[in-house]
């Protein structure tokens, strides 16, 4: 049996989401009396905050597990939450006997709960899906990062044939607007000068009548906030009064992650993606008469079940067509109950590598194309956190390019910046007059 825990660790993997996730699991466990164990030191809890999106998640998560035990053999309470959790439930209990609590991504608000169990040697899971928002049960916001995450949406009722998000975050709820905005406001009031709303669909966002731009120009509003972003968005809920506030909302980041997948409608519909090339083109276009700056960024899969030659050309035709200013690709991984796990023609892996290197690379030079054609700029930067060198800060552009500047500057701190080199990841930028004196 373990004793009540005094410390507490949070590890998070995967996305946006689950990193918003861990930072409330971590207020929620201080206004239950643990602390935080500092760096490089035990800590009595440790909560596992697990990805699923892709293969051997479930592997990964158990030897991370096993890598828990300490030389004297002891080791820490372990709690397994994310979305492997949320798929294994109660057969996490079975393949590891570490595991003292499974706790899924709706249901984290119960941990201090299941803890006091989980001291009494029980070995809780709750991956339910409750009807009542665990958003109510959670401590209010205190402190923020000067770019901030507000999940504003959850789960997805999409249902691409190759993701299992659907199954592990359930269906799609909207989180009511007053709600975000309190939060909105709450962050802000902690420190963050930035919000980037957060949803696996985010802009399918809907309360009470009102879209995703109307909850945009609800959070513009909060004084002291000076920048707004929002990820992931579906391309087929991409919908015109968004697109318009791109072009009257000041605040709202010139930056759009669109994901497309592939640039080839039949693998497009093969994946039930509810979009084709043409569409999406189209859309980018919408966006890009709203904002002309606008920089687009995306997602893609290379080896779909079924993805020949022809249509992996596409997908790099529809690279050059977008010019995306980054964008981020993987190899299809085959989840267990999803349709396409089951579809004929899955394409081998040494086909997979070769199309995912050639396609990193084609992106990899859009990248660098984009950066070096905003040398020159006169911007704003988001001090976010120290560079490697002493006297080097670390920002963001309006299009979330990383950039270094050489000054003594705060996180937190808005500074006018000329952008003076690009690199494949990352730019330099120098003060203006007017902060460099
Ligand atoms: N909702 C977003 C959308 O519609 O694009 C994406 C959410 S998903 C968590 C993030 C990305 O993971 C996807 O855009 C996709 O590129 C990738 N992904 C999801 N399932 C995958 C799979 N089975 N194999 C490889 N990549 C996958
Ligand atoms: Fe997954 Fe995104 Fe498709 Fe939903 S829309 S099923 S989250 S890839």
């Amino acid at each position: 049996m373990q004793s009540t825990p005094k410390t507490f660790r949070i590890k998070s993997f995967g996305c946006q989401m689950n990193v918003y996730d861990g930072e409330r699991i971590s207020e929620l466990l201080s206004d239950t009396g643990l602390e935080a164990a500092a760096d490089g030191e035990d800590a009595d809890l440790v909560v596992l905050n697990t990805c699923h999106i892709r293969e051997k998640a479930a592997e990964k998560a158990y030897s991370d597990v096993g890598r828990l035990k300490r030389e004297d053999g002891s080791r820490p309470m372990i709690a397994l939450a994310g979305c492997v959790a949320q798929a294994e439930g109660a057969e996490a209990k079975r393949r590891s006997p570490m595991i003292d609590m499974v706790v899924g991504p709706q249901a984290y608000h119960r941990l201090p709960e299941m803890l006091a169990q989980a001291s009494r040697g029980a070995r809780p899971v709750d991956t339910d899906m409750p009807a009542i928002s665990k958003f109510e049960a959670l401590p209010k916001r205190r402190r923020a990062n000067p770019s901030a995450f507000l999940t504003v949406q959850e789960g997805c009722d999409k249902f691409c044939t190759y993701c299992v998000v659907p199954y592990t975050r359930g269906a799609e709820v909207s989180r009511p607007r007053a709600d975000i905005v309190a939060e909105a406001r709450a962050l802000v009031g902690g420190g963050a000068r930035e919000i980037v709303l957060l949803g696996q669909n985010v802009n399918a966002w809907k309360h009470d009548g009102r879209g995703l731009a109307d909850l945009i120009r609800d959070i513009a509003g909060i004084d002291g906030l000076e920048r707004i972003r929002y990820t992931t968005s579906h391309p087929a809920d991409m919908g015109d009064a968004l697109i318009a506030a791109h072009g009257e909302v000041e605040k709202l980041m010139p930056y759009l992650h669109l994901p497309v997948q592939s640039g080839s409608d039949s693998i497009l519909k093969a994946m039930n993606r509810s979009h084709s090339v043409e569409s999406y083109l189209s859309t980018i276009e919408k966006v890009r008469d709203a904002r002309a700056d606008v920089a687009i960024s995306g997602d893609f899969i290379v080896g779909f079940p079924g993805e020949s030659e022809e249509d992996f050309q596409a997908t790099l035709r529809i690279v050059d067509a977008v010019g995306y200013a980054c964008a981020y690709s993987f190899k299809y991984s085959a989840r267990p109950g999803t349709p396409a796990a089951v579809m004929e023609d899955q394409i081998a892996p040494e086909v997979m590598d070769d199309r995912l290197q050639r396609l990193q690379a084609r992106i990899a030079e859009r990248q660098l194309a984009f950066n070096r054609s905003t040398v020159g700029r006169d911007t704003q930067v988001l001090i976010e956190r120290s560079g490697r060198r002493p006297g080097q800060m670390i920002g963001r552009s309006p299009w979330l390019q990383s950039v270094h500047v050489e000054t003594g500057a705060e996180p937190g701190t808005m500074l006018d910046v000329t952008l003076t080199a690009a690199g494949p990841n990352s730019m330099t930028g120098a003060l203006r007059q007017k902060d460099a004196a």
